[in-house]
C-alpha cells in the first residue's frame, strides 16, 4: 500500500507521458470538445491549480504550493499574452521567455524546505517569480525600443515542421525533462514527481504552441496531477515514519489486512542497542536505525519492510514460505554486519564495547562501527491469521537473540 505499482517511479515517469500522447492522439477530437465548452475548459487550469495550492496549504506543503502557483502564473501569461498569433509583436519572444523561466521557476522549489504556504519561504519565492516579470518587461520594452536587431532570426531560430518554439529553447525543454526525470527515478518523491510532471505538461505546450487549445489541456492534467501528488505526500506522511521514511507501524496494520494464503513475516530487532545509545549518543543510535532501514529497503524477494517501533522492524513476504525467504533474510543480516558506519562526534569514543558494537579501526582519523541484527521468522503454514504469526515470528527472534544474536531463525 505504502510502496504500491502507482507510486512506483516508473509509473510517475510514464503516466505524464502516455497523457501527452493520448492528448496528441486524440488531438481533434479534444479540439472539438474544448470548442464547445470553451468557456469552463479554459477556466478549468486556473480552479485546478487553485485547488491544489489550497491542499497544499492544508498539509503543509509549500514546495507543492510553489509548484503550483509558477504553473497558475504561466497559464495566465498564455491565456493574457500569447493569445495572438507568433509571428505578431512580441508574441514568440514572451513564449520563448516563459519556456526558459518556468522550468527555473519550478526547480527552484529544491532550495526551500516544506512549511506552511502562508510562510517566509514562500514570500521569498513569490519575490523571486515577481523580479522574473520584472526582468521580462525590460527584456521587452528593450526589444519595443527596437533593441535586439537580428535576434530574431539568429537566436530565435526555428524549425517551423517540428516547433514553433526556437530551436535553442526547444533542446533546453528537452535537457530539462530529462534532467527532472531522471531526478525523479533516482529519489521518486512526490515533489520530484510534481517538478517533472509540470516542467514536461508546460514543455509540451511551448512546443506543441500552434496547437488550438493546447495549453488548456496539458495545463489541466498537470493540474490534476499536482493535485494527486500532494496527496500522495500526505498519505507518506501518515504512514511513514519520520526518523526512517520506511512505512511505519500503522501501514503494517493496514497491508496485514490483504496478505492472501501464504506469506511469511519477520521480525528484526538491533542488537545491544541500548548500550550503543549509551555508548554514542541517542543521535548516533538513530543513524543506526536510518541505517538499518536503508538497508532493509534493498531486501530481495519483492518484500516491503516496515519500522514496527523502537529498534525492531517488520518484514513481510507475500507468497514466500519461511523457508523461501531465509536467504534473503541471511543476506540481509549480513549486509548490515559487514557495514561500517562512520561515528559523526569524535568526541563519544566507547567507553565499553561488548558484542554487536564493535569499534572498527580508523581510518582517517574517523571511528568507524558496526552493528548486528537478529530476526525471526514464521509463515502461514500452521496459521493464517496474521497477528498469530507475527507473534509466532517474535517468539522465533528472542530464540534468535538467546541463541547469541546476529543470526536468522524460523518458527516451526
Ligand atoms: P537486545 O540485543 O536484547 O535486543 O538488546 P537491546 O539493548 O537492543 O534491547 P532493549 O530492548 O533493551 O533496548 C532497546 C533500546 O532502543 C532502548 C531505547 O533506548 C532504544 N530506542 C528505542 N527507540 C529508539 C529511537 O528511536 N532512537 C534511538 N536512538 N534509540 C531508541
Ligand atoms: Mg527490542
Ligand atoms: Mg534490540
Amino acid at each position: 500500500m505504502a510502496t504500491s505499482f502507482t507510486s512506483s517511479n516508473l509509473f510517475r515517469l510514464f503516466m505524464p507521458v502516455l497523457m501527452m500522447i493520448g492528448v496528441l492522439a486524440g488531438v481533434n477530437h479534444i479540439i472539438d470538445a474544448t470548442q464547445a465548452n470553451s468557456g469552463f475548459v479554459t477556466n478549468l487550469p486556473y480552479i485546478l491549480f487553485a485547488t491544489a495550492i489550497a491542499l497544499s496549504h492544508t498539509f503543509k506543503q509549500s514546495r507543492m504550493a510553489m509548484v503550483a502557483l509558477s504553473m497558475l502564473l504561466a497559464y495566465l501569461v498564455v491565456q493574457v499574452r500569447l493569445q495572438s498569433p507568433l509571428s505578431s509583436g512580441t508574441t514568440l519572444l514572451e513564449l520563448s521567455l516563459l519556456s526558459l523561466l518556468l522550468p527555473v521557476s519550478c526547480c527552484l522549489v529544491y532550495l526551500f524546505s516544506d512549511t506552511g504556504v502562508i510562510s517566509r519561504g514562500m514570500a521569498i519565492f513569490g519575490v523571486t517569480i515577481m523580479s522574473f516579470v520584472g526582468w521580462t518587461a525590460l527584456i521587452l520594452s528593450h526589444f519595443a525600443g527596437g533593441g535586439f536587431l537580428g535576434f530574431e532570426s539568429d537566436l530565435l531560430m526555428a524549425f517551423p515542421q517540428i516547433s514553433r518554439l526556437p530551436l535553442v529553447l526547444v533542446l533546453f525543454t528537452v535537457a530539462i525533462v530529462g534532467a527532472t526525470g531522471i531526478f525523479l527515478l533516482n529519489y521518486n518523491r512526490p515533489i520530484d514527481a510534481a517538478v517533472f510532471a509540470s516542467i514536461f505538461m508546460a514543455g509540451g505546450t511551448f512546443i506543441f504552441f500552434h496547437i488550438p487549445y493546447i495549453s488548456s489541456t496539458l495545463f489541466s492534467l498537470s493540474g490534476v496531477l499536482i493535485i494527486i501528488y500532494v496527496i500522495s505526500a500526505s498519505h507518506q506522511m501518515a504512514f511513514n515514519d519520520r526518523l526512517t521514511n520506511i512505512p511505519g507501524r500503522r501501514a503494517l496494520e493496514m497491508d496485514m489486512k490483504h496478505l492472501g494464503r501464504k506469506f511469511t513475516i519477520a521480525m528484526l530487532d538491533v542488537d545491544h542497542f541500548k548500550s550503543f545509545n549509551d555508548t554514542y549518543g541517542h543521535d548516533t543510535g538513530d543513524d543506526v536505525l536510518k541505517l538499518v532501514a536503508s538497508r532493509m529497503t534493498g531486501v530481495g524477494g519483492n518484500a516491503k519492510v516496515y519500522r514496527y517501533g523502537g529498534e525492531e522492524f517488520t518484514i513481510l513476504f507475500k507468497g514466500k514460505t519461511a523457508k523461501d525467504s531465509k536467504p534473503y533474510l541471511d543476506e540481509l543480516r549480513e549486509q548490515i554486519q559487514d557495514y561500517q558506519m562512520v561515528i559523526r562526534d569524535e568526541t563519544k569514543r566507547p567507553a565499553n564495547t561488548k558484542q554487536g558494537v564493535k569499534k572498527r579501526g580508523t581510518k582517517n582519523d574517523q571511528s568507524t562501527v558496526s552493528v548486528t541484527v537478529s530476526i525471526g521468522a514464521a509463515d502461514s503454514k500452521t496459521t493464517r491469521k496474521p497477528e498469530d504469526v507475527l507473534k509466532k515470528a517474535d517468539k522465533a527472534l528472542y530464540s534468535a537473540k538467546e541463541k547469541g544474536r546476529n543470526q536468522v531463525q524460523c518458527a516451526r
